[in-house]
């Protein structure tokens, strides 16, 4: 430990073990992350998901303290997992796009958080990054009930611009698969020929 790591300790975000001053994670923790990926697919009509992992113990970690503890700089460890998925199936891609924030969790953290993954992986990859997607806040009307409301309340996504060809499109946690469902469906709206979905982790 040198005397800077000793005024100043450095944490990893994930378990607390001191760490250099230039890292942001254990090599503990980084091992049981690059684990994966874990065989796992999900065959749609339209489109496949592809998954780096569960959602549960260290990637779950990952991705919460990521997401809720504005901890930005963990986009370029979330990128390399997601590589690591992208780059064990085929697929022939043009673009990469991105499942967005909602527009309250864009004012909280400050940050896309898929987005900023994207653009690494689009780096990576060598392939152009571009934003078709985009989220909104339905209005709620006089005279609604706590449900309506609370349905309302419920991001909602639009596509921005018209687009030809293949594309990757990335997002964190896949539950039900309805966020991707309907970003799927925008794509082809928007005139995408085919999809190819990767997720850091299923729940
Ligand atoms: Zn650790």
């Amino acid at each position: 430990m040198n005397f800077l790591e000793m005024v100043f300790p450095n944490k990893c975000l994930l378990c607390g073990k001191n760490i250099k001053i230039t890292e942001l994670l254990c090599q503990s923790c980084l091992s049981e992350l690059f684990r994966g990926p874990v065989p796992l697919r999900e065959k749609n009509e339209f489109f496949d998901v592809y998954f780096y992992g569960r959602y549960e113990s260290m990637l779950k970690k990952l991705i919460l303290v990521y997401k809720n503890g504005h901890h930005w700089r963990l986009y370029k460890l979330i990128s390399q997992l997601l590589l690591k998925t992208i780059t064990r199936y085929q697929h022939d891609a043009d673009f990469v796009t991105w499942v967005p924030s909602s527009f309250s969790s864009l004012e909280s953290r400050g940050f896309d958080t898929m987005g900023l993954i994207a653009k690494s992986i689009g780096k990576s990859l060598n392939i152009k990054v571009v934003k078709i997607l985009d989220s909104y806040a339905k209005s709620t009307k006089k005279g609604m009930s706590v449900s309506e409301r609370l349905a309302l309340a419920k991001e909602s996504f639009t596509y921005i611009r018209k687009m030809y060809g293949r594309f990757i499109l990335i997002d964190d946690v896949y539950t039900t698969g309805s966020t991707v469902k309907e970003c799927v469906n925008l794509l082809r709206k928007s005139g995408v020929q085919k999809v190819y979905v990767y997720c850091v982790a299923r729940a």
